[in-house]
């Protein structure tokens, strides 16, 4: 810990090697392929927050060469009409990766949306087989904000192996998912949640805190361990400014590193979600070059002890 506190834990640096490595994947897809690396994200309602956030993820692409492009249904969207989208981006070509806007509408069943997502184009792993990979400690597509929330503490050098770690939210799409991945790295984990009785207790044992609870200053200092390393996922919106779920001023005195909000977590997350996606147009174009292989009769079969191309989600993720 310097003078002034916590060690910051940017997510932007982190973002920016990120996207310079995805941009030399993508111009050796395009050499390969003879078209960049697709994806489509469905829009789904009206809720301007995750409009924004989808509009930043679409900017992301375009500077690094991968074509995206909103999908929007026509007229009231419905349970049919996003599940025959989804089968239509499922078997178009020319996309690799689907995301579809959240929250969804009250009106349609988010199970019923998720089981209609490819899982090898479900580079936001919310599709239950992808869920069920990580929970198993395999790999798969991972949910790209519990991805980037350990992440960040890999690419800064934090060590996790050993380590006590608290993740606050259980939610299917960041806390649980954190969680897996924070136990696969090897940490003691508990996960707390609104009904958990002294939250305070749970967090001044913990060596790494990530907290993703949607509740502003819900994290203090006086409730963290001294030397303690925050992953700060909260996004809220208070009195016009963007605030996580920890108290910044008083938690940077009290630990050894903090990500910021923004800045942090955010900024990483869009970045890993374009390596999930030139990770699934990789796999998908090998799948379909082996099975072009297999079935033009003009080219001689490999011996069959070669080993088939693996599937587009046995293969590791990071
Ligand atoms: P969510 O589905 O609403 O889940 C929130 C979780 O926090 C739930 O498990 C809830 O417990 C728990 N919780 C709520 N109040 C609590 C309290 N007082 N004490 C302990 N636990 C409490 O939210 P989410 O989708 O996981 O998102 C969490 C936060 O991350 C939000 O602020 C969201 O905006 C942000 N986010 C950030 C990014 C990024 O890129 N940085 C991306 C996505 C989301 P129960 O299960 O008991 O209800």
């Amino acid at each position: 810990m310097s003078d002034s506190g916590a060690r910051r834990l940017e997510g932007k640096p982190i973002a920016d090697e990120i996207r310079t490595a995805v941009a030399e994947d993508v111009a050796s897809f395009l050499a390969v392929n003879g078209r960049p690396p697709g994806l489509a994200v469905v829009i789904v309602g009206r809720d301007a927050p995750s409009t924004v956030y989808l509009e930043q993820i679409l900017r992301g692409c375009s500077k690094v060469g991968i074509h995206a492009e909103f999908v929007e249904l026509e007229g009231e969207a419905t349970e049919r009409s996003v599940s025959a989208t989804l089968r239509r981006l499922n078997t178009d070509p020319t996309v690799d990766g689907v995301i579809v806007q959240m929250p969804l509408p009250p009106t349609i069943r988010l199970r019923e949306v998720i089981d209609a997502i490819d899982p090898a184009k479900d580079i936001d792993g919310i599709h239950p087989l992808n869920a069920g990979l990580l929970r198993l400690g395999y790999d798969g597509f991972l949910p790209a904000t519990a991805h980037a929330a350990v992440e960040i503490l890999r690419r800064s050098g934090i060590e996790i192996a050993g380590r006590d770690a608290v993740v606050i939210g259980r939610s299917a799409v960041v806390g649980m998912p954190a969680a897996f991945l924070l136990v696969k790295e090897d940490a003691t984990v508990t996960v707390c949640h609104s009904r958990t009785r002294d939250l305070a207790e749970h967090v001044r044992r913990a060596d790494i805190v990530i907290v993703a609870a949607g509740r502003p200053g819900l994290v203090t200092g006086a409730m963290l361990k001294p030397g303690a390393v925050v992953v700060d996922v909260g996004i809220n919106l208070v009195d016009g400014h963007i605030v996580g779920d920890v108290d910044f001023a008083s938690a940077v005195g009290v630990a050894s590193a903090i990500t910021p909000v923004p800045g942090g977590v955010g900024p990483l997350t869009n970045a890993l979600l374009l390596t999930h996606l030139i990770r699934a147009a990789e796999r998908q174009a090998a799948a379909r070059r082996t099975s072009a292989t297999r079935t033009d009769p003009s080219t001689v079969r490999p011996e069959p002890s070669t080993p088939a191309e693996p599937s587009a989600i046995s293969r590791g993720d990071r």
